[in-house]
């Protein structure tokens, strides 16, 4: 039997019925609340990036569409590096239709947005249908930071895993002498100056 495919967020985001606004930009709020926390296209959460680098994406471009800058339903939360890479780029003139079944793009909040993307086991995202590899390639979710950031959001839970280890060992009173606490220590020391060094970069 096959494993299944890592998707490529950890939720599918709802949007909640919210009441209208005067600008896009208030309605930024619900949509963290929406997308948890996380950029709707690539999955990559803000709990680790200035949240100002998280952009709102009008998904039918409101360049183009400027009737709908302003509706609910037409914003995802993204990180910059997808709502830049996407721009105004929309296939045909239709705001209600996003793809051709060939190129085009998918409405994050739909069921099967994760149909065509696919994460492999090394955090990499790549196309599984012919709208999944344009969207890879219109998005940039080839980039090496989006797998860089699953990887580091699995390194903390391993993380946290070894601090429990770490609490349970010296309770045990095994705290002095034993070398594979010494190990986990260390090991947990790394990994929280790598993280450090991760939310610096991104501030
Ligand atoms: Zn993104």
């Amino acid at each position: 039997m096959m494993a299944a495919a890592i998707t490529i967020r950890s939720a599918l985001p709802v949007r909640a019925t919210v009441a209208a606004k005067t600008r896009y930009t208030l309605y930024r709020a619900d949509l963290r609340r929406d997308f948890f926390q996380a950029c709707g296209y690539c999955g990559d959460s803000d709990e680790r990036i200035d949240r100002i680098g998280f952009h709102i994406d009008h998904f039918a471009p409101k360049a183009l569409f400027p009737d709908l800058a302003l509706v609910y339903e037409n914003l995802v939360y993204a990180c910059r590096f997808c709502n830049v890479g996407k721009s105004d780029h929309w296939v045909g003139t239709d705001p209600a239709v996003p793809n051709n079944g060939k190129e085009g793009f998918v409405d994050p909040c739909t069921a099967d947005y994760e149909q065509h993307f696919e994460r492999l086991a090394d955090g990499r995202i790549v196309g599984r249908s012919p709208i999944g590899i344009y969207a890879v390639k219109r998005l940039r979710l080839h980039l090496l930071r989006h797998e860089l950031l699953w990887n580091a959001r699995r390194m903390r839970a391993v993380r946290d895993d070894a601090d429990a280890l770490i609490t349970a060992l010296e309770q045990e009173g095994k705290g002095d002498t034993s070398e594979a606490l010494d190990l986990l220590k260390h090991f947990r020391e790394l990994t929280k100056s790598i993280e450090d060094y991760e939310f610096r970069a991104n501030n």
